[in-house]
């Protein structure tokens, strides 16, 4: 099976919808310094990285390539922009099927450029609606509403992304 990721900018991952159910979620160390300890939306961020959203930097060589490309198209991009294009370079070549969500207009461009997918986050139908629910780590009991301890045992509490379809909702 084709392993699907999708690459999230900062813009998406303010707009707390990041989480896809069915593909594995990526951002990049320069978006993820953004969300600083202290910062505004650092605990949303911390939740999100619990609930798998992952980490991973690009090589030199990706970061490069996108250099080079942006210096052709004249788009205006911040190195945190670049590297979440050399990560989904890096994805490319690898075989792995990437979608970037961004709503930014100059990582849309240069994504054309070099054939990878993007999606906005704004557009309807591309990103799954989803609610946080709340699952002991020690006997597994779920809650729709969150505790920091479970009530029941008393144990950690790891909040997870819920598909609001499947909860019968719109
Ligand atoms: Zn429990």
């Amino acid at each position: 099976m084709v392993k699907r990721v999708f690459i999230v900018d900062t813009s998406v991952i303010l707009s707390g919808k990041p989480i896809s159910l069915d593909r594995e979620m990526y951002t990049t160390p320069l978006v993820a310094a953004e969300f600083s300890p202290g910062g505004r939306f650092y605990r949303m961020f911390q939740f999100l990285l619990e609930a798998g959203l992952k980490i991973k930097k690009p090589s030199k060589d990706m970061i490069e390539i996108i250099r080079r490309k942006i210096t052709e198209t004249g788009d205006r991009l911040s190195e945190a922009d670049i590297e979440l294009l050399a990560l989904a370079l890096e994805f490319k070549g690898e075989d792995i099927s990437v979608t970037i969500l961004t709503d930014d207009y100059g990582i849309q461009n240069t994504a054309d450029e070099l054939d990878i997918a993007y999606q906005g986050i704004e557009q309807r139908g591309i990103t799954k609606k989803f609610k946080w629910i709340w699952r002991c780590q020690g006997c597994g009991k779920v809650f729709m509403e969150k505790f920091t301890v479970c009530p029941i045992c008393g144990s950690k509490m790891k909040p997870i992304p819920y598909d609001i379809k499947s909860l019968g909702e719109k």
